[in-house]
């Protein structure tokens, strides 16, 4: 898989891809990321990325001609199936959206700055829009560090046990049970005795009941989410590249 983020702040995008499960997916190459500065695709002296708003007010608009000479450029090189605008009006980011991205192939993810991107490059360049939530950052580089950290943890082979990703939270619409380790007493706080019985069939089926107790009591709208949310297929994008 490879990723290509666009961004005017590169810095904020390299220390997520250096640590943890992401370096070592980069590592063992089953995901390639690229960070682009969209000022190397500017060509004013100053290097500029963003003008005034047309109709007024305040803040500044990232500009159409470099976005476009870069999606461009890298659209030259090689297929995309899908341009994500990280924007807070997008679709909502899940752990559906991250299992379907991780099938990808070549993703670009543009990072808005400013007051967001010209509306012509969302109309006309973007496949999928995602927000990470409803509340607005000052730009859309930890959205990008988000977006991916998501989905190359779900690549076979990033994480070593990969029943590891697979048992999380959200994967079959539940929270992931309680987790313990040693000491088995600390002050008193103990561990449920059950884990520590070494029947596993009876710890598996104290960890289901665990992960459905605490899904009706603290995030019940997974439960009535059905098959329909998770077999959407493209429905969330906007609409595929040519
Ligand atoms: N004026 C815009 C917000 C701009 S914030 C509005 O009101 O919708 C600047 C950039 O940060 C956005 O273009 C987007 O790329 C990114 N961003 C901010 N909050 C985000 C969120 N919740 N999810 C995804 N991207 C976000």
């Amino acid at each position: 898989m490879r990723m290509d983020i666009i961004t005017v702040l590169p810095e904020l995008l390299e220390s997520p891809w250096n640590h943890s499960i992401v370096k070592r997916a980069k590592e063992k190459n089953l995901v390639e990321r690229n960070i682009i500065n969209l000022r190397d695709f500017t060509n004013d002296k100053y290097k500029s990325v963003d003008d005034y708003a047309f109709g007024g007010g305040a803040g500044m608009v990232m500009m159409i001609e470099p976005v476009f000479r870069a999606i461009e450029k890298l659209k030259s090189e090689r297929d995309y199936d899908e341009i994500i605008y990280t924007s807070p009006d997008g679709q909502k980011f899940s752990q559906k959206m991250a299992n379907r991205l991780s099938m990808k192939n070549n993703i670009i993810i543009l990072a808005g700055h400013y007051k967001g991107v010209d509306q012509r490059i969302r109309d006309n360049l973007i496949t999928m829009e995602i927000s990470i939530g409803d509340y607005v950052l000052s730009g859309g580089e930890l959205p990008a560090a988000a977006i991916t950290d998501a989905i190359v943890r779900l690549i076979p082979g990033a994480i070593s046990d990969e029943q590891s990703a697979l048992l999380d939270s959200f994967q079959d619409d539940l929270l992931a049970p309680p987790v313990y380790t040693r000491p088995a007493d600390f002050n008193g706080w103990t561990v449920p005795p059950i884990l520590l019985s070494g029947h596993t069939a009876n710890i598996e089926k104290w960890r289901q009941e665990q992960s459905e107790e605490r899904t009706m009591n603290l995030k019940p709208d997974l439960l009535k989410e059905d098959g329909e949310k998770g077999g959407r297929g493209g429905s969330e994008t906007k609409g595929r590249r040519d």
